[in-house]
C-alpha cells in the first residue's frame, strides 16, 4: 500500500485542496515508497495565518517550558532512532550507520536548545545616567520560514526548528521534495511531544510554489534556508526586495590538505570518508585533495587501492559503506562533471561510470571517482559536483596549499593533515572556511559549534551552535528610569 504524507497545519493532517501530489522512490532500489501531498501557496498562506495566531501565546510561554519541551522532543527521538535512521537510508541512500549518526545530531541538537530555555541570556549594562536601568533581551522574530536539503533532512531541520521554537518563534517548515516521509515521522514526534497546535507546521510541496510562497510572504519574519548556491541565491534577491531577514547555507568545495609530515594512515581513512561518505553529497564533502609533491605518489596509489574496495550497496545492508545517490538526475549531473573533467585534461584514476548491482538493478549508484592531474583553472577544481568525485592537485608549499584551498568561491570546510603544530596554526588561520579541521577529515559537525561557511558558501549566519539564536531572535534595548 502506498503511504501518503500530509501536510501539518495547526495540529492537524491535511491534504492539500489541489488534490495533487508527488511520488518519492527508494534510491536503493527503485522501489516506490509514498506519495506527498503537493500544496498551494494558499495553504502556505493558511499556515503562515495559524502559525502567527498561535505565536501570541507560545512567545509567553516561559523559555524554561519551552525546553522542557525540546527535551521531551529529544527523548522522543531517542527513544524511535533506529526507526528514524531507517527512514532515512530508504528515502535517501545514506548508509544506516551515517543515518544513526544523522539522527543522533538532531537528539544533541534537542538537548542542547533544551538548555539555553534557561539561559537565554540578555545584558545589563550600567546606564549613563542616574536612576536609570538599561539592559537588552533577545526577542523572538515571530514566525520562521524553514527550506531544507534532502541531504541532511532531520539533522538540518533541527539545527534550524530547535532554536527558532525555545527562543518563542512559530516555524512554517517545508522539507525536501524528495524526503517527506522523514519529515513526516519527526513531525509526529514533534507532535507527540506535545508542541501546541500551529506552533510548527509542515507543508509539503516544490520548493518553486512552497518555498516561494514562504518567502514571499510578508508575515514570515525569516527565512532559514539550506540548499544550492542557485536557489539560495535567488531566494536571498527575491527576500532582499521585501527587507526580509534571510540565513542562507549553501554549496562547498571542500579541501583536504596532505603535508609531507603527515600521518598517511590517518589522512587515508579521512580523506576516504570525506569525499566517499554520503557518496559524496555532504556540503562539506572533500572534493579537492591538496597533496604535497614529496608525498604524492605514494598516498595516491594508497587511496585509489583503498577506494577501489569500498563496498557500494543499498545502505541498510550493515556491511555497505557508499550508498546510491539520490536520483536519475544527480547520476546524470555527475557523469556530465565527469566527461568535462576528462575534456579539460584531468586524468582519471578509478571510476567515472553509473555501477550497476546485479539484484538493485534501478538503484542510482555512482563508482567513487578519482581525477589527478587537476589544476585551478578547471571547471572539476571550481564547481560543486555533488556526487563522489575526488580532485588531486599537487603543491610544492604550505603557502601554496592554502592559496589553493581558497581559490574558490565557496568556504565551507577544510581541514589539513601535519605533524608541524606550526603549520596547523598557520593553517587555522589562514583557511578561508567557517569550519576547520587539522589532522581530520573534512565531515563531522557537533551541534554547539556554529555551523556554516565563509564566502558564498552563506550569508554570514550559522545554524547550530548558540549563534544560531541569532538567525530566529532580534535584540531588543530596554531603558528603565526611576
Ligand atoms: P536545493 O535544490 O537548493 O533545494 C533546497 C531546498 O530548497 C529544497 O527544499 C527545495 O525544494 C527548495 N527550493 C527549490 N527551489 C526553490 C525556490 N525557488 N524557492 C524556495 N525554495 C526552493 O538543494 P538540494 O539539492 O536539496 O541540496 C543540495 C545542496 O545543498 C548542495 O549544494 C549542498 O552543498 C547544499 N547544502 C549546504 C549545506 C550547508 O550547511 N552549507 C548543508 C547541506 C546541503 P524541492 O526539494 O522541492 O526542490
Amino acid at each position: 500500500m502506498t503511504r501518503e504524507y500530509l501536510n501539518y497545519i495547526n495540529g492537524e493532517w491535511v491534504a492539500s485542496k489541489g488534490n495533487e501530489y508527488r511520488e518519492n522512490y527508494n534510491p536503493a532500489t527503485g522501489e516506490l515508497l509514498g506519495k506527498a501531498t503537493q500544496s498551494t501557496a494558499d495553504d502556505v498562506s493558511y499556515s503562515v495565518s495559524m502559525a502567527k495566531l498561535a505565536q501570541r501565546e507560545w512567545r509567553n510561554v516561559p523559555a524554561p517550558k519551552r525546553g522542557e519541551i525540546l527535551m521531551k522532543i529529544g527523548d522522543l527521538l531517542k527513544r524511535d532512532k533506529e526507526r528514524l535512521a531507517k527512514i532515512l537510508t530508504e528515502e535517501m541512500g545514506k548508509v544506516i550507520v551515517e543515518a544513526r549518526g544523522e539522527v543522533q545530531e538532531a537528539i544533541d541538537m534537542a538537548y542542547y536548545m533544551a538548555g539555553e530555555g534557561r539561559r537565554l541570556v540578555g545584558q545589563t549594562t550600567p546606564s549613563e545616567l542616574p536612576n536609570k536601568h538599561a539592559m537588552s533581551m533577545r526577542v523572538p522574530v515571530g514566525i520562521v520560514g524553514i527550506i531544507t536539503p534532502w541531504n541532511f533532512p532531520i539533522a538540518i531541520a533541527s539545527w534550524k526548528m530547535f532554536p527558532a521554537l525555545v527562543s518563542g518563534n512559530t516555524v512554517v517548515w517545508k522539507p525536501a521534495s524528495d524526503t517527506p516521509a522523514l519529515a513526516t515521522k519527526f513531525m509526529k514526534i514533534i507532535e507527540e511531544a506535545g508542541v501546541p497546535k500551529g506552533v510548527v507546521n509542515l507543508v509539503h510541496g516544490s520548493g518553486s510554489v512552497v518555498g516561494e510562497a514562504i518567502v514571499d510572504h510578508p508575515d514570515v519574519g525569516v527565512v532559514s534556508f539550506t540548499g544550492s548556491t542557485e536557489v539560495g541565491s535567488e531566494l536571498a534577491s527575491k527576500a532582499s526586495k521585501k527587507l526580509k531577514k534571510v540565513s542562507l547555507e549553501m554549496g562547498g568545495k571542500n579541501a583536504i590538505i596532505v603535508m609531507e609530515d603527515a600521518d598517511i594512515e590517518l589522512a587515508l581513512e579521512g580523506i576516504l570518508w570525506s569525499a566517499f561518505g554520503t557518496s559524496g553529497q555532504r556540503c562539506t564533502a572533500c572534493s579537492r585533495l591538496i597533496v604535497h609533491k614529496s608525498i604524492k605518489e605514494k598516498l595516491t596509489e594508497r587511496l585509489v587501492a583503498k577506494a577501489k574496495e569500498l563496498i557500494l550497496g543499498n545502505g541498510l545492508n550493515e556491511k555497505v559503506q557508499v550508498g546510491p545517490v539520490i536520483n536519475e538526475n544527480a547520476l546524470k549531473q555527475i557523469k556530465k562533471y565527469v566527461e568535462i573533467g576528462k575534456q579539460e585534461g584531468a586524468t582519471l584514476l578509478i571510476g567515472g561510470e553509473r555501477e550497476h548491482i546485479d539484484l538493485l538493478k534501478d538503484g542510482y549508484y555512482f563508482q567513487p571517482t578519482i581525477f589527478t592531474d587537476v589544476d585551478p583553472s578547471m571547471r572539476i577544481f571550481k564547481e560543486e559536483i555533488f556526487g563522489p568525485v575526488l580532485s588531486i592537485i599537487e603543491v610544492n608549499s604550505l603557502d601554496e596549499a592554502i592559496d589553493i584551498n581558497n581559490n574558490t568561491v565557496y568556504g565551507l570546510s577544510s581541514s589539513i593533515y601535519t605533524a608541524d603544530v606550526n603549520a596547523a596554526f598557520r593553517a587555522m588561520r589562514d583557511l578561508q572556511s567557517g569550519i576547520v579541521y587539522i589532522n581530520a577529515g573534512t565531515i563531522g559537525a557537533e551541534i554547539h559549534l556554529p555551523f556554516g561557511g565563509m564566502k558564498q558558501t552563506g550569508n554570514g549566519h550559522r545554524d547550530s551552535g548558540l549563534a544560531a539564536l541569532d538567525v530566529c531572535t532580534e535584540w531588543k534595548s530596554v531603558y528603565v528610569d526611576y
